[in-house]
């Protein structure tokens, strides 16, 4: 097959915007799946990328909540065929201890298979003539027409999910769910809080629903998004503009007075960890999620942790794709998670607007399409 011609936004300089240009695709290699993308979600590990050097060569496609239709699959893909719809998601080696224990997510190559800017075959997957535009980015860089993934991060998709609802269970939904679901095991009955009310955090709030959580708590400074809390199933919702890590504890106690039994973290400020450590319950459990930039710091009281509780950090929901993605949509196709209320959709040309509306929290889980 003839390398085909796509256009992908390509990021030439660290914090600059991204730029749509034409580039050359190359073709799938062995265990490789080329898709036609029909959207994009836009995740915050996107935009951390974009603001920052990570090891990332540039000019780099980045874009990790890509859903079209393969096209074509190179030797060794059985479970997908050209015109099946598919979501893409993290890619992984299958073969180390984690991939084999079922916790991909926790790859010992997954650096190199996410982040390295090539193909695991060392193909640099895109050209603007002779020149590199590197990509593979999360096994994918679906920030383009088209892009190469592997079978291993390639998950059909029902025919009755729409691409745009579909493309944000490859990250985000899965990341916040999934912590409800597997990293902290959420039962009827808990109290619940999330600690920032972004796509994640509202993700992981939805999963708290479904999950039979008694009182759930939102916790943000943006009073639309505990609107939006609330209209998606928060109990309670508190505004943590310019609470002290004190204000928070104090406020979550008189929600909840024995403490919180699990709490999800996605905003990494210091003080907002801290105030949701002293308000969790004895033998209570509180997960981080976010990548926070640089340097950052949090400073904790060690003595909150004796009382049997569990500080943990995880990435992507703790989900292996191939079995949680199709999970996670039964329970959106059964009516039990409605993300629908967080996306926006823009056209991929509007992609530098879609960050900015992102960062300024104008909207929750921007969607680019691509046709
Ligand atoms: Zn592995
Ligand atoms: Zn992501």
């Amino acid at each position: 097959m003839m390398p085909i011609t796509t256009t992908a936004a390509i990021l030439r300089q660290r914090g600059g915007p991204f730029t749509l240009e034409p580039v050359s695709l190359a073709d799938p290699g062995p265990g490789q799946v080329l898709v036609k993308l029909a959207a994009c979600g836009i995740c915050f590990t996107d935009v951390g990328v974009q603001r920052y050097e990570q090891g990332t060569p540039l000019p780099q496609v980045l874009g990790h909540e890509g859903a079209g239709t393969v096209l074509a699959v190179g030797e060794g893909v059985a479970h997908v065929a050209a015109g099946d719809r598919v979501v893409l998601s993290y890619a992984s080696c299958g073969q180390c201890g984690s991939c084999a224990g079922h916790h991909p997510q926790y790859c010992t190559s997954f650096m190199a298979l996410n982040y390295a800017g090539v193909l695991s075959d060392g193909r640099v997957p895109m050209h603007q003539g002779e020149a590199p535009v590197f990509g593979g980015f999360f096994g994918q860089s679906s920030f383009a027409g088209a892009a190469i993934a592997y079978a291993r991060n390639t998950i059909r998709l029902a025919d009755d999910v729409p691409f745009a609802l579909a493309a944000p269970f490859g990250c985000g939904l899965q990341t916040g769910a999934g912590t409800v679901y597997n990293t902290l095991d959420a039962q009827p009955g808990h109290s619940f809080v999330v600690l920032g009310a972004g796509s994640v955090g509202l993700a992981a709030l939805l999963a708290a629903v479904d999950r039979g959580c008694a009182t759930i708590v939102a916790v943000d400074r943006v009073a639309e998004r505990l609107d939006l809390a609330r209209a998606m199933g928060a109990t309670h919702a508190i505004n943590s503009a310019g609470m002290a890590a004190a204000d928070l504890a104090l406020a979550l106690r008189a929600v909840v007075p024995t403490g919180i039994d699990r709490i999800v973290d996605t905003t990494g400020v210091s003080a907002v960890v801290r105030g949701g450590l002293e308000g969790l319950a004895s033998r209570g459990q509180m997960a981080l999620l976010a990548v926070t930039a640089p340097g950052s710091e949090i400073t904790i009281n060690p003595n909150t942790l004796l009382g049997g509780r569990r500080l943990v950090g995880a990435v992507e929901g703790d989900a292996d794709p191939q079995a949680f993605i199709p999970w996670l949509i039964g329970r959106h196709r059964a009516g039990r998670f409605n993300h629908a209320p967080l996306v926006q959709t823009y056209p991929f040309a509007a992609i530098n607007e879609a960050v900015a509306d992102m960062a300024a929290g104008r909207a929750v889980k921007p969607v680019l399409l691509m046709e």
